[in-house]
């Protein structure tokens, strides 16, 4: 459904479809900002983040030039493909009853916060995903960006983590893969500046997802202990999750091109995707103090842009992470204006750090390295 309307911001907003060019989708939700931190109004992932960016996508004169979805609460039984039960009944009812002793415990260690809007938050974060996939799935839309939040890439089967309660992409992934759309292979990207536990689990044994992550790694950064170049996945699955993890800071746009040139690309081509589901967290952006590495605007969008010829241009954005407002803007700002197939020139010639190289040389000397051989007998079945 296209939509236009009044924002939470009292904002008059215009959304339509563009049909001589890319029909890019964009999905947004006012109810996802009930959900913040109910003792600390300062935390970093708070209800600004998604405001900053929609009122920058209309400002911008963008989303006159997207296809404006309306949002879903996500359905039981796609949360549940990827979480459990007891998972799904504990976020469903984390606002309306008295968390525990222990359960207030078990927030504070994992990182996350519960306040009144949070069950509803969450569930429309991952329906928000879900709906933008299902259209881009179907060739409704050819691609699009869900500005959602909670995020959700360190949310486990049945535990919420790192300020995720659902895991918006894995659940729109399986989604897509379990119904009746021909889509048997989805590449999963996360460009969050720290590894996607959550996800990588999820996928841990199934040749069907391709889990890539470019992250920090070690030093103490989030999530301790995953996030290795030497987790590469299980069984079938073997070769079908790659870690590229950086060992210092500072990693800029010449870094993440040349993981993408010497690793990145040539997966992809051997995997061949049908759909790429992109966990877009902004955290590496210059200026952001969370994430330390100054990958700019242009760099992301460049990032974004070279993964489109693949998977037949069915791109999907869900934002996860990114902290500063204005790279967070801008950021996303560009990378829509790729979907569209705007702004595509953009020239980078710094030479990537050493340390990088080196990155490069560890992930690429993994036995199975990228499932190539797996992916190649899976891919002719
Ligand atoms: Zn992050």
């Amino acid at each position: 459904m296209i939509r236009n309307g009044l924002d939470y911001l009292g904002t008059f907003y215009i959304c339509s479809s563009n049909d001589s060019r890319k029909r890019v989708g964009l999905i947004f939700d006012e109810r996802m900002s009930l959900h913040n931190d109910p003792f600390y109004a300062d935390h970093v992932e708070n209800p600004n983040r998604i405001k900053w960016i929609w009122e920058k996508l209309q400002s911008a004169g963008i989303s006159k030039k997207c296809v404006c979805l309306e949002a879903k609460s996500a359905e039981d039984n796609h949360v549940l493909s990827v979480h459990t039960q007891r998972h799904v009944e504990f976020i469903k009812k984390v606002s309306s009853t008295q968390l525990s002793r222990k359960d207030r415990k078990l927030a504070e260690h994992n990182d996350v916060y519960y306040n009144q809007g949070s069950s509803q938050a969450a569930f429309i974060a991952a329906g928000c995903v879900v709906e933008l996939a299902m259209k881009v799935a179907n060739g409704e839309l050819s691609s699009g960006f869900a500005v959602v939040r909670p995020p959700g890439h360190h949310a486990e089967a049945e535990e919420a983590k790192g300020f995720c309660l659902l895991n918006n992409v894995a659940i729109a992934a399986k989604t897509i893969l379990d119904l009746d759309f021909g889509i048997k292979r989805i590449l999963i990207l996360d460009i969050d500046v720290h590894h996607g536990n959550g996800t990588q689990h999820m996928f841990w044994s199934n040749p069907d997802v391709l889990y890539f992550s470019v992250h920090r790694y070690g030093n103490g950064f989030y999530p301790l202990f995953s996030g290795s170049h030497t987790e590469i996945g299980t069984g079938k699955g073997k070769g079908f999750n790659i870690n590229v993890p950086w060992t210092r800071d500072k990693c800029r746009d010449s870094d993440y091109l040349a993981v993408w040139q010497h690793i990145l690309i040539p997966v992809v081509r051997a995997f061949k995707p049908q759909m790429t589901i992109i966990s877009a967290g902004f955290d590496a952006a210059d200026g952001d103090s969370i994430g330390g590495c100054s990958v700019t605007a242009e760099g992301f969008s460049t990032l974004v842009q070279k993964v489109m010829e693949f998977s037949g241009g069915k791109v999907v954005m869900a934002l996860e992470g990114g902290y500063d407002r204005d790279s967070l803007e801008r950021s996303v700002l560009a990378c829509v204006e790729v979907l569209l197939e705007e702004n595509l020139t953009y020239e980078y010639c710094e030479i990537p750090l050493e340390s990088t190289q080196q990155v490069i040389k560890l992930s690429t000397n993994v036995g199975d390295f990228a499932g190539r051989t797996h992916t190649s007998s899976h891919i002719s079945e």
